[in-house]
């Protein structure tokens, strides 16, 4: 039984009962590499193989390619920086503002490389200024890296009108999706929407901390980043992480199929039962009724109320949310993709994200809806404007 309210998934998530079972059997039986020539080994094989089919399915992507990365991280890197080292190192790469910290600190490398780097602004709502997009591409852009989802306002990007700008516009120019926010919970036609690369996490849809893929077209080129074996047709070296890529394949096949719809009803309940009991509750990313609003993010700014203050208040009663990005937290300053939408000092700095998992239920919801109605009744009243 558990005696908390874990309302943090985007941070991370709880590895799931599939997940486990999968991670012991990996432990036990397909603990071997898959690169060795005995029988066991190709076992193991096998099954890494299996894994890349059902991920690269679960993608829309079933024709395509995929390699084994470390994490989301590595497979933003790779993506980015891998497929810039195969062209001519001239051109101008177009980054979202509101990208995290996997693509974002790509910056100083990609201009080593010989690119001038460009942002793509944020609306209020915290998805791309098409606008702008619009004026920013000809055909010197030589790719444009652009998240499914935000991470901390929940905005679902447009990829579509941006690949249609990008057929329009600049045609030469690769398209890399940061999925790691959306992977399973918004869908996603990898080849029919006809973007270069995909990159997800397994940490974020139940399977274990230390796995992620890159997904990519057959025609993309990515060169290595790394050195060492060629595991991976080359792409990734080091031994693969067979407990890691068997905890990814169990979470793709066992995520509940309605798991986005669940979210989106305890979404509204949240959104519902807080505007209700706090007025002054503003919410921070797309309208509930918007398409750009994905399921399971909720950032809300409790103002006079500051983040932290609510965070421990929260969790006195059991409930871990977070202020911000959980990457940010620790860092003491004002969320840049908050700063990217417009929002005031004080309303990023007490603006709360809650992330759902397809475990939440109604009743976590309810509890937390009252518990930050209380804490709020008592806050404001010694918070100084
Ligand atoms: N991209 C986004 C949008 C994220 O939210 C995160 C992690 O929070 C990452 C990339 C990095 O993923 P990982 O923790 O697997 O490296």
């Amino acid at each position: 039984m558990q005696t908390f309210i874990y309302l943090d998934n985007s941070a991370t998530t709880q590895p799931s009962e599939p997940v486990i079972q999968a991670v012991e059997h990996a432990m036990r039986e397909s603990w071997f590499n898959p690169s060795a020539l005995y029988k066991p080994s190709m076992e193991t094989q096998k099954e890494v193989e299996a894994v890349r089919r059902t991920v690269l399915h679960a993608a829309g992507a079933d024709n395509d390619s995929l390699v084994f990365t470390s994490c989301g991280t590595e497979a933003d890197n790779l993506a980015v920086l891998g497929h810039l080292k195969t062209r001519r190192s001239s051109g101008r790469v177009l980054i979202f503002a509101g990208e995290h910290p996997a693509v974002s600190a790509c910056t100083q490398a990609i201009e080593r490389l010989g690119y001038t780097v460009e942002t793509i602004a944020a609306g209020p709502d915290g998805c791309a200024d098409l606008e702008q997009l619009e004026k920013q591409l000809d055909s010197t852009v030589a790719m444009i890296v652009i998240m499914q989802v935000n991470n901390e306002s929940g905005a679902i990007q447009p990829l579509q009108e941006i690949c249609a700008m990008r057929d329009r516009l600049a045609p030469s120019a690769t398209i890399h999706v940061d999925g790691v926010q959306g992977f399973l919970r918004v869908p996603i036609q990898f080849h029919r929407l006809g973007i270069q690369s995909y990159a997800l996490s397994g940490h974020k849809i139940h399977a274990l901390k230390g796995i992620g893929a890159l997904i990519f077209r057959k025609d993309h080129k990515i060169a290595s980043i790394g050195y060492g074996g060629g595991q991976e047709n080359g792409l990734r070296s080091g031994t693969e992480n067979t407990v890691g890529i068997l905890s990814l394949g169990a979470a793709v096949e066992h995520y509940p199929a309605h798991g986005a719809e669940w979210m989106m009803e305890r979404k509204r309940q949240l959104w519902t039962g807080i505007s209700n009991a706090i007025p002054e509750a503003k919410l921070n990313g797309p309208q509930l009724d918007s398409p750009a609003c994905c399921p399971h993010i909720l950032n809300v700014s409790l103002m006079p109320v500051r983040s932290q203050t609510m965070l421990f208040a929260l969790e006195g009663d059991g409930i871990f949310v977070s202020a911000g990005s959980a990457c940010a937290s620790h860092k003491q300053k004002i969320s840049p993709v908050l700063s990217s939408m417009g929002l005031s000092t004080q309303q990023a700095d007490c603006a709360l994200r809650f992330s759902l998992s397809p475990q939440t239920s109604e009743e976590d919801i309810d509890f937390t809806i009252e518990r930050v109605r209380v804490h709020y009744q008592m806050l404001k009243a010694y918070t100084r404007r």
